[in-house]
């Protein structure tokens, strides 16, 4: 297996870069690794995905979404119910996504897939825009009466005087080959004072870093992803963009999900015994992964000065 000259993030030499895991979920070549880099905290692929290879992924992971729809308006009929699905998920990122609205602002969401986080906030006043390259959910948010662009680049060239007050992304980052440049690009687009918020997979989810469960190492490292990031290795990535910065701590997953992943090995248990549990058990449970840092995601928060 070919090693890393060097850390992608902070150019650690190779002395401290070390395999982690040959399990790369989704890599039929069995040519890649994920690996750590000692000084900055960070873990990456590598081999990295060419951009033939991100394409075809995304290509199939597309169909793959499609599968099992019905007649023409099947894909508008899988962004309804993917609205629908996404409401807990939208309810919980409001919860510290309010202290960052202010009156009738401009948001940016960067992959807004169905529009589901921005139908409420036109709602409540806010002039939204968003960047979604797929052609059945930007056709879907664009009849929602939402300005929609296929990339950041297209944006920029159509729109050049664009300013936002909020820029948001959710599972995004993760999959960028170049995170430093994309979170620069949005500062650009920034107003004095404006903010950008994402949120990330934490390396340290209690799945990966506690229970040591076999077949949740294979389903976590995904071809898909270029990144994971520990709180260390995300507020050196925060370092580098210039402005101010924080994390917040958060987690999706509930015990009755975890329990699912150490009996069956699989995803999916998602409330399963929540009624028997209680919701008290299944919040304390959360609260106490946020207090310890062993939570499944973080989110980073950059300020314009
Ligand atoms: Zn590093």
């Amino acid at each position: 297996m070919p090693l890393p000259f060097e850390c992608p993030l902070c150019l650690a030499t190779q002395q401290f870069q070390s395999v982690v895991t040959g399990h790369v979920y989704g890599d039929n070549s069995n040519s890649r690794a994920f690996f750590h880099c000692n000084k900055c905290d960070v873990y990456y692929q590598f081999p990295r995905l060419t951009l033939e290879d991100e394409a075809r992924f995304y290509a199939a992971e597309f169909e793959e979404f499609m599968v099992g729809r019905s007649g023409a308006s099947g894909g508008w009929q899988r962004a309804d119910e993917h609205l629908v699905a996404n409401e807990s998920t939208r309810k919980r990122r409001m919860k510290y996504l309010a202290p960052f609205l202010g009156n009738n602002i401009d948001i940016l969401e960067i992959g807004c897939s169905s529009g589901f986080m921005l139908y409420p906030l036109m709602g409540a006043g806010h002039h939204c825009t968003g960047v979604e390259p797929s052609g059945i959910f930007s056709e879907f948010v664009r009849s929602h009466g939402i300005c929609i662009y296929q990339s950041l680049e297209e944006l920029q060239t159509k729109v050049p005087q664009s300013k936002f007050d909020l820029i948001m992304h959710f599972f995004v980052l993760e999959h960028i080959a170049t995170p430093v440049a994309f979170l620069r690009t949005q500062l650009e687009l920034l107003r004095p004072g404006g903010c950008i918020i994402f949120e990330i997979p934490n390396v340290a989810d209690p799945l990966n870093s506690v229970y040591d469960i076999p077949a949740f190492e294979r389903f976590y490292w995904s071809v898909a992803h270029s990144w994971y990031f520990s709180e260390q290795s995300l507020l050196f990535l925060l370092a580098q963009i210039g402005g101010e910065y924080h994390v917040i701590r958060d987690q999706r997953y509930d015990l009755s999900n975890h329990m699912i992943w150490a009996r069956d090995g699989r995803p999916g248990g998602l409330g399963r015994f929540t009624s028997k549990l209680g919701n008290e058990v299944e919040e304390s449970y959360k609260q106490s992964l946020i207090r310890s840092g062993l939570c499944d995601t973080l989110i980073g928060v950059i300020r314009k000065k």
